[in-house]
């Protein structure tokens, strides 16, 4: 079993997500009026003792009594603000996503974790088997971004060594994990905080469809990992698979009694009632009809963000290796949505789920061993050319990767 977590040891892996300096993090008594207003945009019972201070841009995070460290990011921040403001459902913003993910999982998370939702042994072996093959050893530190109860965190328990901390929006999903004998840090996965080059394992199973803007995470994951270290992602809804076909819509328009008869029981925790499916309708921002990710956009994202990706493993919940080559064996429901789409829901490309596992490269993507321009660099540089000039400003490290290869051109023309 892990041992209790405890503030001291945690702290040298944290990191102000706004500045990310490698000064650290200084643990204060809070003010009065620190500890009033953090304790009101928290929703606590007591008013907050203790914070960290950046040493650096010496802004303050707040610790909960229980020793929660909340260092979100000045967005998270606003959004705890305003989370009484009503949710623009329509039209939502990034603020809309955010407090929707925060409600819905403070609501659920308890429920959530004792339905066993992407707990299961199949899961586990699935998600472990794609690490395996994509690490060059066991060390960590693991960070779980959206760790809601924990399960992602047990599953790596035994797999590799160094702390594990769980990261997510809500106190009562970090709570749990906790319990369990896990770290926890309230924190925003399009800003984690955590040092560069510090970490072994990023996961983050069903995640990237909850995010305003996703590559953001791969960026920071990129970012926060050491050379060598593992991004994994699961449970992200396969976007050929959630182009619907007219007779599967008319189903969506009916589908609360209808996913409820088909679920029998199973997952009602998203159905509890009309404001929480509202909250998850906005938190699962990219997974609807017609939304999700294309396999080719999702590894361009992730070259993009510097990743050398491993593979991208379409599956259905039951699949449980990654490297079985059958059919799928859908579930009642994706048999039954696929169907009415006049699509083989047999098939691997239809299936309704990614798995990703990227690793970030010893040497830069952009340069092979050599010093040569990586196919990967050259990908990225022919994607930015015909993209033009905008996308230059996508990602910073599209940008990077651009510029050397560029540059070594003009060097090689000039020899
Ligand atoms: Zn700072």
């Amino acid at each position: 079993m892990p041992s209790e977590p405890c503030m001291k040891t945690l702290l040298p892996h944290l990191a102000c997500p706004e500045c990310r300096t490698t000064d650290g993090l200084s643990l204060e008594r809070a003010t009065t009026l620190e500890g009033r207003r953090w304790q009101s945009m928290l929703r606590e019972a007591a008013e907050l003792q203790s914070k960290l201070v950046c040493r650096a841009c010496t802004r303050s995070y707040p610790v909960t009594d229980d020793g929660i460290p909340v260092l979100w990011s000045d967005a998270l921040e606003r959004t705890f603000r305003s989370l009484h403001k009503e949710l623009n459902a329509a039209a939502p913003t990034e603020q809309d996503v955010k407090a929707a993910n925060i409600q819905l999982y403070d609501t659920i998370s308890n429920a959530y974790d004792a339905e066993g939702v992407h707990a299961d042994s199949v899961t586990r072996s699935r998600m472990v088997s794609a690490f395996e093959e994509a690490a060059a050893g066991r060390r960590g530190p693991h960070v779980d971004v959206g760790c809601g109860a924990g399960n992602v965190l047990e599953f790596f328990t035994d797999v590799l060594d160094g702390p594990r901390i769980g990261v997510d929006v809500s106190l009562t999903g970090l709570r749990a994990v906790r319990r369990k004998g896990f770290d926890a840090v309230m924190g925003d996965a399009e800003r984690l905080p955590f040092a560069e080059g510090s970490i072994g394992l990023i996961t983050a199973s069903s995640v990237l469809h909850h995010l305003f803007r996703p590559e953001r995470l791969m960026c920071e994951a990129y970012s926060v990992l050491r050379k060598g270290g593992v991004f994994l992602t699961d449970f992200d809804p396969n976007g050929r698979a959630a182009r619907w076909g007219w007779l599967a819509l008319q189903l969506y328009a009916l589908r609360r009694p209808v996913y409820s008869l088909l679920s029998r029981g199973r997952r009602r925790v998203f159905h509890s009632s009309k404001q929480v499916q509202t909250w998850n309708a906005l938190a699962e921002f990219h997974n609807k009809p017609g939304e999700g990710f294309d396999i080719g956009e999702l590894q361009s994202s992730l070259v993009n963000a510097g990743f050398e990706l491993r593979r991208i493993f379409p599956h259905n919940c039951r699949d449980n290796s990654v490297h079985q080559r059958s059919l799928v064996r859908p579930s009642a429901r994706h048999l039954l949505v696929q169907s009415l789409s006049g699509r083989n829901a047999f098939s691997r490309r239809n299936s309704d789920t990614l798995l990703t596992a990227s690793v970030k490269p010893e040497v830069p993507a952009r340069m092979n061993h050599q010093g040569e321009i990586s196919p990967w660099a050259r990908q990225v540089t022919q994607k930015l050319f015909a993209a033009g000039a905008s996308a230059l400003q996508e990602s910073e490290h599209a940008l990077m990767a651009a510029a050397v290869p560029l540059t070594t051109t003009v060097a090689t023309v000039g020899d």
